[in-house]
């Protein structure tokens, strides 16, 4: 985006009032252009009209409200929205909008590309290219709500890239879009998801948002996992584990650990077994993730023991939840992001 000029969307609105006050205009300017940009979804500093002619030229020449472009935009059959967004120095990310019955969820991602490697996520198919700024993925959710015209209510950071490899951004995005001012997601409203780096689960537990933290875990031994995560041969399943239940400790929210199950690799009854055993001290849920294809090779991975597994986690006393999968028919679920068309 244009680096010449300030962002609006990269400020509280105690900074943004710090800010306006050094351009000369007005602190109480700030809180009408954020109405204008969360509620109105309005980003033309001359659209807004109850700001004067002076002071829009001020905010013109100091400041933007860019936006991503649509490149592409898929709906799928049962409602979900795909978008590829495309920044102006030309990198890509997606973001995909999702009904529940609870209200509209949008998926964003923090990077573009990603250096993680998991053998089965999609994302790792295209190299990475850079960090996301945090208004870069405020950005996301203003264009795909002003765009699809929808309230969108919860935002998972479940898309492309490794959230807390691009920390700073992260948390300067989550602070954004907390903010009453803004589009005032509390805590509860945003899930959070890592490959599990471990120091970063630490330093966003001190952090203190009461945001739901989602840990992509996959495999129960160190051996299994460092095969399909290679992040595990720096941070292994215990140490892992240690800081999701210090997580608890700090926020009272309990981790969600992201299971998906592939056929014969990680979803045998002595998988589940030892699951439990993994867990079985540990204030959490278990998110079984019905495995996505993202390649003729894994087109048929999918577990025939999804009830099974479950029902040994339950037995166990082990909160378990089943993924529904959405907008499998246009490439826009789990790790499918990146999906090329026949690979
Ligand atoms: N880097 C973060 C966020 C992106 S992945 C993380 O690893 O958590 C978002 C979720 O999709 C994770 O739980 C990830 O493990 C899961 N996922 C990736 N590929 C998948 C696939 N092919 N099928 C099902 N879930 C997948």
């Amino acid at each position: 985006m244009n680096s010449q000029k300030t962002h609006i969307l990269s400020y509280t609105h105690n900074e943004l009032k710090d800010l306006f006050q050094q351009y000369g205009l007005k602190r109480y300017r700030a809180i009408q252009v954020l109405e204008w940009v969360y509620s109105k979804k309005i980003f033309d500093f001359s659209l807004m009209s109850n700001i004067s002619k002076e002071d829009i030229a001020l905010l013109t020449e100091n400041f933007t409200l860019e936006l991503p472009e649509i490149e592409k935009k898929l709906v799928s059959q049962d409602g979900t929205i795909k978008y590829l967004f495309r920044y102006s120095d030309g990198a890509t990310v997606e973001s995909v909008v999702m009904d529940y019955d609870y209200g509209t969820s949008i998926c964003v991602s923090s990077q573009s590309g990603c250096k993680m490697g998991c053998v089965f996520c999609a994302s790792s198919k295209v190299p990475f290219s850079r960090n996301l700024e945090g208004y870069e993925i405020t950005a996301q959710i203003l264009k795909a709500a002003s765009d699809s015209n929808k309230n969108i209510s919860r935002t998972v950071v479940m898309g492309i890239g490794e959230p807390f490899d691009n920390y700073d951004n992260l948390v300067n995005f989550l602070k954004i879009i907390n903010m009453k001012e803004g589009l005032n997601l509390g805590g509860r409203r945003i899930t959070v998801s890592t490959c599990g780096i471990v120091p970063k689960i630490y330093e966003f537990a001190d952090l203190g948002l009461q945001v739901n933290l989602s840990v992509s875990l996959h495999e129960v031994t160190d051996k299994e996992r460092t095969a399909i995560m290679p992040i595990n041969k720096k941070y292994n399943i215990e140490q892992v584990i240690k800081a999701c239940e210090y997580y608890f400790e700090k926020t009272n929210r309990r981790v969600s650990f992201e299971y998906a199950l592939i056929s014969g690799k990680n979803d045998t009854d002595e998988h589940a077994m030892r699951l439990c055993s993994l867990l079985k001290n540990v204030m959490c849920y278990v998110n079984v993730i019905p495995v996505n294809p993202i390649d003729k090779k894994s087109a048929h991975q999918n577990s025939k023991n999804l009830s099974g597994f479950c029902a040994i986690l339950k037995e166990n006393g082990i909160p378990v939840t089943v993924r529904r999968e959405l907008g499998r028919d246009i490439d826009a679920a789990c790790g499918q992001l990146r999906r090329q068309n026949d690979n």
